[in-house]
C-alpha cells in the first residue's frame, strides 16, 4: 500500500510529482466512497488529504489534544453574522466522519423529489437512490444504537417525549458494538464507529489507491475545458510547508467540504459564469438548551445520542441529545466564567440537548477571504430564526415533562426558566437573534447539482459545468439544505456519482 504521509518528508525536499487517472481531493464522507469505489473497479486513484493520518489507538479523551489534531483550525471557525454561527469541521484522514456523531439518516423521499422537480436533477429519487443507501448501509453497518449503550439524557428525551405525546426513534448509527464511551467528537477508541477512515480507506487502498496525508491542496490546474490535475504541499502538524507537490491527473474530484471546496474551485479561478460557486450556503442552525435535574442521570456515560425526536421533523425541526464529553460541554456551554464553572457542578443531573433546524430564509455565502483562506457569511432569516426559538421552546417543555427543575436557554440575555409557566419569554419581542448562541456542524449546497448553469454549479452527477472532467463529490453538492443529518446522504450520492462516472469512463 502507498501511503505517504507528508510530516515524514524531509522538510525542503524538491517537489514530488505524481502521475494518475483521477486524484481525489479529501477524504471524508464524499472522498472516501468515491475514491473506492473507483480503485474497486481497476481505477488509478490518488486520494490526498490535508490532514493527518491517525488510527483508532490515536484516539483519547484529551480534548485539546484531539481538537487540535482532528479540527480544522482547532474547531475555532465561524460563519459571520448577526448572530455568528460557531462551524466546526474534521481535518484528518476520513474527514468529520472520524469526529461526528455517526447518526444515520438517508435523504428524505421529500427532498429527493423537490432536487428532482425544483433544480431538475435527473435519476435521484427514492427509488434511484435505494440502492446506493442500502450498499452504504452496508459498507458503514448503520444500525440502531443498542439500548445498554444510551445515556441518562435518553431516558429524559424519551420520558418527556411520551408524557407530551411526541413521536420519538431510537437513532441509527455507523457503529459495531458501541459500548457508549461518548468520546465520538474526539475519535471513536474502540473502533466502533465505522467512520470512512476505517470502512472506505482501508479499501481504497487494498484496491491499490495511493494515499498522500498532511498534503494540503492550494490550485486546481486548468486548461481550458479540462482540469490537469492540482498543485499542493506537504505540510508538517504545525501546518508548515515541507515539499511542493503536484499531480498530473485525468480526472479531478473536489471532495474537500462545503467550505474548502468552492475556496479552492474560486482561488483556482475555475470558469463560473454565473457565480454559483460558494453561494447557497446552507447550515442547519442549531442552539443547544440545557437541563438541570434533581435525579442522577450521567448523561456524559452513554453514547452522544440514543434517540431524536421525531414528531416535527416535517416541519422542518429535529431535536437530538448532544451530551459530549465534559472538557469539551463545559467550553460550549452558552455562558462562561463561574456561571459556567457552576453549571458544570450540576453534570450528574444534566442534559444538553439541541433542535436542528432545516433553513429556509436565511442566506449563506463563502468566498476565499484575507490569505485566500475561506471566509463565510450567513444571515440568519426571520423564519428561520422563529423555527430556533420553537425548538427551544420545545426543548424546555419536553425537560419540564421529564422533571427539569432548571432550564438553561441559549441566550446571553435570557439565561435560566424554571418552570413550563415561563417558557412564553422566549417569545419576548425585546430578545433578538443577534442574542442567541447557535452552532453548526452541517454546512451544505455551495456548489449545488442542477440541470441549469445559471442556477447550479455541477450536473446531475456532480460534473462541474462546463468542464470534461471537474467534479465535486460532498456536502456542496445539495441543491436543498436536507433537514437530517448529512452524512449518508453525502455518501449515497458519492457512490451514485462513482457508478455513473465508472459507466461514462470504462
Ligand atoms: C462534530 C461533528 C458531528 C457530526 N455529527 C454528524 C452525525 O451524527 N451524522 C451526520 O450525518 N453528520 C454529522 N456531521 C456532519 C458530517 O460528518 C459532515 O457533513 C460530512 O462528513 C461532510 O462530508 P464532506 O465529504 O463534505 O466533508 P468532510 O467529511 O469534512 O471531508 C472533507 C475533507 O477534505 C479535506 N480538505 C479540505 N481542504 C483540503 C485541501 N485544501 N487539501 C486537501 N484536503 C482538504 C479536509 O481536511 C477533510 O478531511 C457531524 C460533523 C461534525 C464536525
Ligand atoms: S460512543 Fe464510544 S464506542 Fe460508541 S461510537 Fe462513540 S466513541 Fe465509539
Amino acid at each position: 500500500m502507498t501511503i505517504i504521509q507528508g510530516r515524514h518528508v524531509e522538510a525542503g525536499s524538491p517537489k514530488q510529482v505524481f502521475e494518475t487517472e483521477v486524484v481525489v481531493v479529501g477524504t471524508g464522507a464524499g472522498g472516501g466512497p468515491f475514491a473506492a469505489e473507483l480503485a474497486e473497479a481497476g481505477v488509478d486513484v490518488i486520494l490526498v488529504e490535508e490532514g493527518g493520518y491517525y488510527q483508532t489507538s490515536d484516539f483519547t479523551t484529551d480534548a485539546a489534544k484531539m481538537v487540535k489534531m482532528l479540527y480544522r483550525s482547532a474547531g475555532a471557525t465561524m460563519a459571520m453574522g448577526k448572530p455568528n454561527v460557531n462551524f466546526m469541521e474534521g481535518r484528518c484522514v476520513g474527514g468529520s466522519t472520524v469526529i461526528n456523531a455517526g447518526i444515520s439518516w438517508r435523504t428524505p423521499a421529500r427532498i429527493l423529489k423537490r432536487w428532482h422537480w425544483e433544480h431538475g436533477v435527473d435519476d435521484c429519487e427514492e427509488e434511484h437512490m435505494k440502492p446506493f443507501f442500502e450498499k452504504v448501509e452496508e459498507r458503514v453497518h448503520v444500525a440502531p444504537q443498542s439500548e445498554e449503550s444510551y445515556g441518562g439524557d435518553s431516558e429524559v428525551f424519551m420520558t418527556g417525549s411520551e408524557k407530551l405525546g411526541y413521536r420519538w426513534l431510537p437513532v441509527r448509527r455507523n457503529q459495531k458494538h458501541c459500548v457508549g464511551t461518548n468520546n465520538c467528537i474526539l475519535g471513536c477508541p474502540t473502533g466502533a464507529k465505522q467512520s470512512v477512515l476505517i470502512t472506505y480507506i482501508p479499501r481504497a487502498l487494498v484496491a491499490g489507491a495511493r494515499l498522500l496525508s498532511d498534503c494540503r491542496v492550494t490550485r486546481i490546474n486548468h486548461d481550458g475545458k479540462r482540469a490537469t490535475g492540482i498543485t499542493a504541499e506537504f505540510i508538517d502538524e504545525n501546518l508548515k510547508t515541507r515539499a511542493k507537490v503536484e499531480i498530473r491527473a485525468q480526472h479531478v474530484v473536489m471532495a474537500a467540504g462545503a467550505v474548502q471546496t468552492p475556496t479552492l474551485l474560486k482561488k483556482s479561478k475555475v470558469a463560473d459564469p454565473h457565480r454559483n460557486f460558494g453561494e447557497n450556503l446552507n447550515l442547519h442552525p442549531n442552539s443547544k438548551v440545557v437541563g438541570i435535574f434533581d435525579r442522577k442521570l450521567e448523561a456524559w456515560k452513554g453514547a452522544i445520542q440514543g434517540i431524536q425526536i421525531t414528531e416535527f421533523m416535517e416541519e422542518g425541526l429535529m431535536f437530538g441529545t448532544t451530551f459530549v464529553p465534559p472538557s469539551v460541554h463545559a467550553i460550549t456551554l452558552p455562558y462562561w466564567g463561574n456561571k459556567a464553572a457552576e453549571t458544570m457542578e450540576h453534570l450528574n443531573q444534566m442534559v444538553t440537548g439541541a433542535v436542528l433546524v432545516e433553513d429556509v430564509d436565511s442566506v449563506g455565502r463563502v468566498r476565499p477571504g484575507f490569505g485566500g483562506e475561506a471566509t463565510m457569511t450567513y444571515a440568519l432569516g426571520k423564519h428561520d430564526y422563529h423555527q430556533l426559538r420553537r425548538g427551544i421552546a420545545l426543548l424546555a417543555e419536553i425537560y419540564f415533562a421529564a422533571g427539569a427543575t432548571e432550564v438553561h436557554l441559549p441566550y446571553h440575555n435570557l439565561g435560566r426558566i424554571h418552570s413550563p409557566d415561563e417558557i412564553p419569554k422566549i417569545f419576548d419581542p425585546k430578545l433578538k437573534a443577534v442574542d442567541l448562541e447557535v452552532l453548526t456542524v452541517h454546512a451544505m449546497c455551495t456548489a449545488r447539482m442542477g440541470r441549469d448553469p445559471k442556477s447550479s454549479s455541477v450536473d446531475s452527477f456532480g460534473r462541474v459545468h462546463g468542464y470534461d472532467n471537474l467534479y465535486v463529490s460532498d456536502a456542496s453538492l445539495f441543491p436543498s439544505p436536507i433537514g437530517v443529518n448529512p452524512m449518508i446522504s453525502i455518501m449515497s450520492l458519492a457512490t451514485r456519482n462513482a457508478a455513473h462516472w465508472l459507466e461514462v469512463n470504462r
